[in-house]
């Protein structure tokens, strides 16, 4: 090789060392400007709680998630809204421990809890989701929700972001052990959202609930079968619990309670939408003519009520014409 054929190789090699080191210092993921305060619940579970507000505010920040340290590693519940809340989640638990995180279950595949996955993913994590999840993954609707959150959450959700797959989709119940913990991932069916699962780590008796309850503010009820989700409500036994975790809201030390407001919420939308789509009624007569002195003051109340309850209408109306 002459000279300048050494130079050149030189140069090559110092250029991509460069571009090697200022692409390590450059942040991946943008950093966001949000308090999120770990919260201990229990001897192994934390939890970090979003503001309450619609899909876009306070960074995307809105909905909760949670983890819990074994000696053999941490196992995370939900994973936030944006890529960037993901990693700030990440920070935080290593405030806590440098074990790795081992297992990530996601309680619903809904934006607010899904778009930090890929942080947990590039670290390792094994990926848990109920089976409803694949009617989410690949449909036009996640597709256009990205493509909406790309917009409305730039710069923390960006061309980088993506809807990343689960390693197992569960259809039962399923319980896994780590670092001697027992945790039971129950199945709850289509009723937030095409499938929904909660966690329940056994030894601090504490439960993840995602979406399916609601700690003090409306539910969103999107396109929920809230048969099947006042069903799942009723069935679950609440009294053995120290804590439960909301998908929404602050962590309840009275389970029953937190339940309960959820629960009476679904009863009544069904009870009076259901009655007007019996008798015929207009869904405009019937919601004006309702009483909602029992949640209108409740966060989220004005963004959520009426379509919600214009959900539930039509969703009744089929259930009474056709049966299902
Ligand atoms: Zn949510």
């Amino acid at each position: 090789m002459n000279k300048m054929g050494m130079l050149l190789v030189v140069s090559i090699i110092l250029m991509v060392w460069i571009n090697s080191i200022s692409a390590a210092a450059l942040p991946v993921y943008a950093p966001v400007a949000v308090s999120m305060d770990i919260q201990k619940v229990s001897e192994h579970v934390y939890y970090v709680k979003g503001a309450a507000g619609t899909a876009t505010e306070n960074s995307g920040f809105i909905s909760n998630a949670g983890f819990v340290v074994t000696n053999e590693g941490v196992v995370v519940f939900d994973t936030l809204g944006t890529p960037s809340l993901g990693y700030l989640l990440l920070q935080k638990i290593r405030s806590v421990t440098d074990k790795p995180v081992r297992k990530v279950v996601i309680s619903h595949y809904h934006a607010d809890h899904i778009y930090g996955l890929q942080v947990f993913k590039e670290q390792g994590a094994e990926i848990y989701a109920p089976k409803g999840a694949l009617e989410y993954i690949g449909s036009a609707v996640a597709k256009e929700r990205l493509e909406e959150r790309r917009f409305s959450l730039e710069p923390w959700v960006n061309d980088a972001t993506y809807i990343v797959s689960a390693d197992h989709f569960l259809d039962k119940d399923t319980v896994f052990e780590l670092g001697g913990l027992r945790f039971q991932l129950n199945m709850v069916g289509a009723a937030h959202s095409e499938g929904d699962m909660t966690m329940y780590v056994e030894p601090d008796r504490v439960l993840f609930s995602g979406d399916i309850i609601f700690e003090g503010r409306v539910p969103y009820l999107g396109d929920a079968n809230t048969r099947q989700w006042l069903q799942s409500l009723k069935q679950m036994e609440t009294s053995r619990l120290t804590a439960l975790i909301p998908g929404h809201g602050a962590a309840a030390r009275d389970p029953n309670k937190a339940i309960t407001m959820t629960r009476s919420y679904l009863e009544y939308m069904r009870k009076v939408m259901g009655g007007a789509a019996r008798d015929f009624v207009s869904f405009a007569e019937a919601y004006a003519k309702a009483d909602w002195s029992a949640f209108n003051k409740l966060p989220a109340f004005e963004a959520a009520n009426r379509r919600n309850a214009y959900q539930v209408f039509l969703a009744m109306e089929e259930e009474i014409l056709h049966g299902n």
